[in-house]
């Protein structure tokens, strides 16, 4: 398959080695200079900028965290004024605080940019006709894609999230070809094609699948290339990197990360090492070239591994396989980032009900459902209304702070097992 960038796709090793190490002395200058949160961070750690003269020295920089961003929230992190800013986008945080990210139009051109060199490599063209079911909005999902898609001169469907029987009567009115979305979303598409008889296999375009923002596995994806008939590729990203940004080339072996653009290490998370190729650990990611939100060792909170050696498409860009989970306790519901303190501090505004709760993660029909058993204090109510009223007043808040609908079940008080150590606040049924 072709590349959007020859030379920079393919370039040897040492070289693009030596690019980077060029690019990570400017930009540590660059944010040392810049922004007084780095600033103090490094003068804390005893580091200077002029200490850094190559990647061999990423090790003594200090590491910056999701806290970070939430510490100074909303743009304490940004390295430019208000007037170079040409977007943000938000994503919601543990304490139901969002962290805001933020883009100079060089920082939008390069993020097209590293979707596009993706998209290209899985032969994707200006003949294609790109569905983005991805939501549009604050999430990074459905404008990275569909700038993705305009970059490699495609036609782009901004369909947006739900809305299932329309987004299927467009695609085969359409004769859409590619569709990006979550592997979730699209296995539930698979079906409600099937019902509506307008089966993606026989009566639809559709040829490629880019999907992501959620874990998925390889007997998904055989799952889904067997039923729709569609090759499907995986994509990464995350909103502090600027969105989804790397996508598997047709080799369907990893995720090519563009070492012109990113540094990637993969570390131990007990000692901080680098740990050897192939080998599982904790995803930190330094962005080279990003302008408005540039990140420093920024702990991603993925356990991944990279493959290093040269791919057989013949680009010379590491790989990240398939990602293993978080180091954190985040989960990912229909895409949507969920963490049960963000549960937590819905729960604790409502005297009613105790603390104490479980998240429960189901499947059906091949889309994520999420219940919290939530205890009460007191089943002493002899009216049903007021338990009905409370239900929806606690789900309603849930929605507000998850963006996502969590159906509230009460249980008994002091059902809910207690645990000295870390709490188990999830159970998760699905099965990837
Ligand atoms: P996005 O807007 O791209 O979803 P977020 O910052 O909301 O970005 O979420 C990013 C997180 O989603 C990642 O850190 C990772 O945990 C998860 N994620 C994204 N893509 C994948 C993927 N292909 N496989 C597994 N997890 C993924
Ligand atoms: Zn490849």
């Amino acid at each position: 398959m072709p590349y959007r960038n020859p030379e920079i796709e393919t370039m040897d090793p040492k070289d693009l080695r030596q690019m980077q190490s060029e690019k990570l002395v400017k930009l540590v200058k660059y944010v040392y200079d810049r922004s007084p949160f780095y600033k103090k961070r490094f003068d804390e750690f005893g580091i200077k900028p002029e200490d850094i003269k190559s990647v061999d020295d990423i090790g003594k920089l200090p590491f910056t965290r999701k806290q970070d961003l939430r510490d100074t929230y909303p743009t304490g992190l940004f390295c430019v004024p208000n007037t170079e800013v040409v977007r943000f986008h938000a994503s919601s945080g543990t304490t139901g605080k969002p962290t805001v990210v933020g883009y100079t139009q060089n920082d939008l051109d390069a993020w097209a940019e590293s979707l596009a060199r993706g998209m290209t490599a899985i032969g994707l063209t200006e003949d294609d006709i790109i569905q983005v079911s991805y939501g549009y909005g604050l999430f990074t999902g459905g404008l990275g894609a569909h700038y993705g898609s305009e970059k490699i001169g495609a036609t782009t469907l901004p369909a947006g999230s739900g809305n299932t029987e329309r987004q299927i009567a467009l695609m085969k009115d359409l004769d859409v070809t590619a569709i990006c979305c979550t592997p979730s979303y699209f296995s539930y598409l698979i079906e409600a094609a099937e019902k509506m008889d307008c089966g993606i296999k026989n009566k639809t375009k559709l040829r490629v699948g880019i999907f992501g923002a959620e874990p998925w596995s390889e007997s998904l994806r055989k799952r889904i290339e067997e039923r729709s008939g569609i090759k499907a590729y995986d994509v990464f990203g995350t909103s502090e990197l600027s969105g989804p940004l790397f996508i598997e080339c047709e080799m369907q072996e990893g995720m090519h990360v563009w070492s012109d653009m990113f540094l990637f290490e993969i570390l131990d998370p007990e000692t901080n090492e680098p740990v050897p190729d192939g080998t599982v650990g904790e995803l930190v990611v330094t962005t080279l070239i990003k302008e408005a939100l540039p990140l420093v060792r920024y702990r991603v909170g993925d356990l991944a591994s990279l493959n290093t050696t040269v791919c057989k498409c013949g680009r010379t860009h590491p790989r990240l396989m398939r990602l293993k989970g978080r180091s954190d306790d985040m989960v990912i519901v229909r895409g949507i980032n969920v963490f049960p303190g963000q549960v937590e501090y819905v729960l604790v505004k409502f005297p009613e009900v105790s603390p104490h709760f479980m998240i429960i993660l189901d499947r059906e029909s091949e889309l994520d459902n999420m219940t919290v058993q939530v205890e009460l204090i007191d089943m002493a109510s002899d009216k049903l209304d007021d338990y009905y009223k409370l239900k929806s007043r606690i789900e309603h808040e849930l929605k507000s702070i998850l963006n996502l609908h969590a159906e509230v079940e009460f249980v008994a008080p002091e059902t809910i097992p207690r645990s000295e150590g870390k709490a188990k606040r999830v159970t998760d049924n699905r099965q990837f």
